[in-house]
């Protein structure tokens, strides 16, 4: 084999390995430091969806009453971007006034509360929601059900 094939194939063997490093380092960070059990991984397709059927959740429970909610419109900008467009076992579900009806696109994007900018976080899931069919993001677990299997069978 040529020298300079061998040194490129070496180049890449290393690189691999730096790379499967990375990833082991970033997933000890977040399960152990972060204590996440979900990472995201995907692309926002900029379709909205999220923009509207909010639930908002403070502390433990979901917000099911207009006089609480105007309370915390004191509390957060993002709130205040909020209107009620409805209610049910839940709670109150709002739509975000920023919401472009016509291009589904956020109206403050380069602004846009911290909030909207890390959407979606694994809360999402602790207060019953999910992402819509749609999403172009997706939360994969940390820890893989063939992984927590494989510790368990070592216990034994
Ligand atoms: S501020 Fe923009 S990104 Fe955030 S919920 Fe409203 S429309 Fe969506
Ligand atoms: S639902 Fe998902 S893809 Fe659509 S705007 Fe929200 S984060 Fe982006």
């Amino acid at each position: 084999m040529p020298k300079s094939l061998q040194n490129f194939i070496n180049s890449q063997i290393q690189l691999c390995y730096h790379v499967n490093m990375l990833l082991k380092l970033r997933k000890w960070f977040l399960s152990k430091i972060l204590r996440r059990k979900y990472y995201r991984t995907g692309k926002c397709k900029a379709c909205g969806k999220c923009c509207t059927q909010i639930y908002v959740k403070h502390f433990k429970h979901v917000i099911q009453d207009e006089k609480e909610f105007e309370k915390l419109q004191l509390l957060h900008r993002f709130y205040t971007y909020l209107k009620v467009i409805g209610k049910d076992d839940i709670g109150l579900i709002f739509e975000c006034t920023n919401l472009d009806s016509e291009t589904h696109k956020c109206k403050i994007h380069k602004n846009r509360p911290g909030i909207c900018r890390r959407y979606p976080q694994e809360e999402l899931f602790s207060m019953g929601g999910a992402l819509s069919e749609d999403c172009g993001y997706r939360m994969e677990p940390i820890i893989s059900f063939s992984e927590v299997l494989e510790k368990e069978k070592k216990k034994r």
